[in-house]
Parts: structure tokens; C-alpha cells; sequence
């Protein structure tokens, strides 16, 4: 990515743009208006008032315009693939299958909208025993949403999806490393919609991004770096606009004893190395129980034989998307081998200019970067631990606490409990992210809020209540007419029915 700045604002100017770059080989892969505030604003305000026709449509109506447009990302899915494998480096079969999850997601948002958001009745309780109570959720209206680069389709499809299922419009700010997917998925929905402004897309760079934070929208979905979200953060406190933030992690995978050690060492090789590492819920770091640690690196060092980074058809792990992590992911393998870390695959030499051989390391002391802070790149650091005891306190001895994985044939669910992250798997990797049922998000300094699922409808939504008055109470207390007998017997009800010592079953 590349950034030609022309910020004057003189009607014939040139329009400021950047290029999007081919991170295999630095190809042009396209160019791009990036977008100012009044541009932004504009957006905003189209979005604001397709948001009358859009948000005024029944849930069944939304969702069919929602099914079509997944039919036809469905459709010219290898379209889209390519864009993608063009602007992150990702092999075509990885980029698929961040669209395939991204396609169910599509589907049960529109298919589960009505059922989670619709008015739904609740219990009134005795005291209000008169009142027909009922609870609805309704649509803020304009939602911005600011997108990563790294799954460029399924990460801010995880907010655009379900924020539109809930009846807003959204104006959608892409990573300026991945600019043409983010186009094509807005040219795609502007078709289904005939061309309304449900759906659109700003591009350009953070200054972009900050003009969409503080812009007229009822709610910031952002997904990125935990720096970043500070900024996104204190811009929109501006005008108390709500943000959910969908930041880093620096999850592990946790083996036991008991655990299938081949298909452990599978699970961490590939949830370290794919995507090359560049993965927000990636494994960074690997606990396994010392009875099975030399079995465990046996089995892992053997399946990663052949395993390598490059632009070729054989390589499964293509290039660092942004060059400036190539230095930190650099920093992070020294430190640890600094510091006493012993290499068992790659190591020092394995950062290249743009692609990173896979690297393992063990014995990785715990200060080090490689174990504290966020790499984003194909390495794996693995210690034994003497017990899951120790396995869960160092996994949660971090600030993060986005996601994790636990191996282990007795203990799994037990272990995932005690792990602080917003989602775990147990015998799998990242399961979690393809359920569309399971609320996914952080804690901590991986960030708040929640997308997919019933959590991630509401989360666009506010929720409504209303109480309609069937009949007369029996008791009249919302007036100045309650006398004292009325007092009295309202004394007597409450402590019939909370006065007593019974506990809950
Ligand atoms: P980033 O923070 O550099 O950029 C994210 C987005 O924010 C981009 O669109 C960028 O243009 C925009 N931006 C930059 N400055 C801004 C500002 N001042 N105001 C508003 N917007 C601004 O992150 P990245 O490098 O694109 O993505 C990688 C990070 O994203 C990693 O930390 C990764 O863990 C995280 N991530 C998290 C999740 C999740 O769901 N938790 C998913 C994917 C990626």
C-alpha cells in the first residue's frame, strides 16, 4: 500500500488515492480514492437516509435481499477469492474458506433476525401482574465499520452482516491494504438493493477511518490493532457514539497428558502458520503437559517437513501482508533467543523481505515478546508446563483474552472454563469462529462487544421496552391517591414475598 496524498480541496484537483500492492511481489493490484471527511460524512448521511427504507422493511423482507446477496458472493466466490489472495498474499484456498464462513454467517443472521430481535413477551411478576409486558430490539440506524486487512472478508463480516440483519445501514471503511475487497463486497450488495445506499464502502487510510469515528453513525464496529482501537475509542467519545472493539490476542494452545498428541501438534501447526500467522485468534504460544512434551515436538517438527512460506502453488503460507510487521515479528523470535529460547524450526534467519519461514520455538522465557506481545506471524513458541494448573495460569497470565484451544480427552471443558478469553475449543482450533450460534469477542486487551450470533444481532440494536396496561391494578401505587392502608398492604405482599429465608434451588 502506498499513499499518493493530495489533501487540497480545490473542485479540479486530483483526487487523493493510494495503491494497493501485492504484498508476493509488490504488483499494482489497484488504485483508490481515499476518501475525506466531508466525503465521509456524505456517505454517512446517504446511509442515514437509506436507513428510512431499509430499516422500515419487515424482517423476512431484509432477509431475503440478505440471502440473495449471499447466493451471489456464493456464486462468484472464486472472483472474490482472487481479489483477496491478490491483496493479502493468502493462498486461494485459504481466501476461500474466510468466504465460505463468512457466507453461513450471512445466512443465519438474515434467517435468525426476526426470531432473536423480534418482540418478544415476558413475565410481568406479581406486583405488576396488570401489565402485559414486551421486549423488542430495534435498529440504531447508521452503523460505520472499520476492517482489518487480515480476513478481509469474514472479520467485518462479522459485524456488516449482523448489524444490516438488524435493520441499519452501514458505511464500511476497509483496511487500505485490502481496499478492493472491501469495493467489491459493497458493489455486490449495491446490485441486490438497486443500487441504494444500504450498503457502502470509504476507502482510504486512518485519517479515513477517524472522519467515520466521528462522523453522524449510531455505532463503530472496529476490528483491528489494540493502539488503533484507543484512537477509534476517544474519537468516538466525541459524541458518545458506542464501539465494540474486536482487537488482538496472543491465545494458546493447551495439550494434557491425555491429549491425541498427533492431532494436537496438527492443530497447533496450523493454527500458528496459516495465514502466516496473521491470524487475530492464531496460536501464539503452546503449553503442553511435560509427560508428552518430547513426543509432542517429535510429532509436530515431523508434519512441519515441507512446510514453508513462498508465492509458488506449493507454498501453503504466503507473504506478511504489511512489511512493517516484518520487523516486529523479527524482534520478537530475537528476543526470545536472547533471552535463552532454543530454536527447533527456522529461527533468526527465517524473516525475509516479504515472507517469513515458519519457526518454532521452545523453553521461550515468559518476558519475552515472543511470549507477552502479539507477533502476527508464522512462529509458535512451546513450553512444558508440569501441570494444566500451570498451563492455565501462564495462558492467562496476559492482557489479552481473545480466544484459545485446549487437548485434553478428560479435562477439556473443565480447562476451557478456567482459560479468561472470550472463546475456546476444545480438541479443535478456532471451531468457535464458524458456529454462527456463538457470540465471538474478547476481554481485556483483546476488546469488548460481541459479533455472530444472538450477541452479535443485539449488539446493533437497542433493546425497547413497553408495558401495556390489561387491566385496573388491584392495588393503585402510581398515584397520589395511594393512602396509607394501601401503604400497608403493600408492606405485607413484599414480605410475603421476599421476607422469607428461602434460597434459591
Ligand atoms: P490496524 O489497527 O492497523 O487497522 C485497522 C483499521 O483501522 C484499518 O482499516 C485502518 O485504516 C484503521 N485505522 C487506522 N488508524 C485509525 C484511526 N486513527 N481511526 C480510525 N481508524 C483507523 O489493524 P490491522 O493491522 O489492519 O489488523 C491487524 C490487527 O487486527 C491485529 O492486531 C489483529 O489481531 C486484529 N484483529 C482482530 C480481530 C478480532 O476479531 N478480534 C480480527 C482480525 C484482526
Amino acid at each position: 500500500m502506498t499513499a499518493t496524498l493530495e489533501p487540497t480541496a480545490a473542485p479540479d484537483a486530483p483526487v487523493a488515492t493510494f495503491d494497493s500492492l501485492n504484498p508476493a511481489n509488490g504488483d499494482l493490484v489497484g488504485t483508490y480514492p481515499i476518501a475525506s471527511k466531508a466525503e465521509v460524512d456524505a456517505a454517512v448521511a446517504r446511509a442515514r437516509e437509506a436507513a428510512g427504507w431499509w430499516g422500515n422493511l419487515t424482517f423476512a423482507e431484509r432477509a431475503e435481499h440478505l440471502l440473495t446477496w449471499r447466493s451471489v458472493i456464493t456464486r462468484r466466490i472464486a472472483q472474490l477469492a482472487h481479489l483477496s489472495h491478490l491483496e493479502t498474499g493468502k493462498p486461494h484456498g485459504d481466501a476461500q474458506l474466510e468466504i465460505v464462513l463468512a457466507i453461513d454467517h450471512i445466512a443465519w443472521a438474515a434467517k435468525n433476525a426476526k426470531k432473536v430481535l423480534g418482540p418478544h413477551k415476558v413475565s410481568s411478576g406479581l406486583l405488576m401482574a396488570n401489565q402485559a409486558s414486551t421486549v423488542e430490539y430495534k435498529a440504531l440506524g447508521v452503523v460505520g465499520v472499520i476492517g482489518p486487512w487480515n480476513y478481509p472478508v469474514f472479520t467485518p463480516m462479522g459485524s456488516i452482516a449482523y448489524a444490516l440483519a438488524a435493520g441499519n445501514t452501514v458505511v464500511f471503511k476497509p483496511s487500505e491494504y485490502t481496499p478492493g475487497v472491501g469495493q467489491w463486497l459493497a458493489d455486490t450488495f449495491s446490485e441486490v438493493v438497486h443500487g441504494r445506499a444500504v450498503l457502502q464502502v470509504v476507502t482510504g487510510l486512518g485519517e479515513t477511518g477517524n472522519a467515520l469515528c466521528t462522523a453522524d453513525v449510531d455505532k463503530l464496529a472496529f476490528t483491528g490493532s489494540g493502539p488503533t482501537g484507543k484512537k477509534v475509542m476517544a474519537a468516538c467519545a466525541q459524541n458518545l457514539t458506542p464501539v465494540i472493539i474486536e482487537a488482538g490476542g496472543k491465545d494458546s494452545l493447551i495439550v494434557d497428558e491425555d491429549a491425541d498428541i498427533s492431532k494436537a501438534a496438527e492443530a497447533a501447526l496450523w493454527g500458528g502458520m496459516s495465514n502466516a500467522g496473521q491470524t487475530c485468534i492464531g496460536t501464539e504460544r503452546v503449553y503442553v503437559h511435560e509427560r508428552v512434551f518430547d513426543q509432542f515436538m517429535a510429532e509436530i517438527l515431523d508434519q512441519a517437513k515441507g512446510l514453508r512460506a513462498g508465492a509458488d502453488a506449493g507454498a501453503k503460507i504466503g507473504p506478511i501482508t504489511m512489511p512493517s510487521q516484518l520487523g516486529i515479528i523479527k524482534s520478537h523470535i530475537d528476543d526470545a533467543i536472547a533471552k535463552g529460547a532454543t530454536v527447533a524450526l527456522g529461527g533468526a534467519d527465517a524473516v525475509g523481505e516479504r515472507f517469513v519461514q515458519p519457526t518454532i520455538l521452545t523453553h521461550v522465557p515468559e518476558d519475552s515478546t515472543e511470549i507477552t506481545e502479539e507477533t502476527f506471524g508464522p512462529t509458535l513458541a512451546i513450553n512444558p508446563v508440569a501441570s494444566m494448573d500451570e498451563a492455565i495460569s501462564r495462558t492467562n497470565a496476559t492482557a489479552y483474552g481473545l480466544a484459545g484451544a485446549v487437548f485434553s480427552k478428560k479435562q477439556g471443558m473443565e480447562i476451557a472454563r478456567q482459560i479468561r478469553s472470550g472463546m475456546t475449543s476444545v480438541n479443535s482450533v478456532i471451531a468457535f469462529a464458524g458456529v454462527p450460534t456463538l457470540p465471538f469477542g474478547g476481554v481485556g486487551q483483546s476488546g469488548f462487544g460481541r459479533i455472530h450470533g444472538p450477541d452479535g444481532l443485539k449488539e446493533f440494536t437497542y433493546a425497547k421496552a413497553i408495558t401495556r396496561q390489561k387491566f385496573k391494578p388491584v392495588m393503585m401505587l402510581t398515584s397520589f391517591t395511594r393512602d396509607a392502608k394501601t401503604d400497608g398492604k403493600v408492606a405485607t405482599l413484599i414480605t410475603l414475598m421476599h421476607g422469607g429465608k428461602k434460597t434459591l434451588k
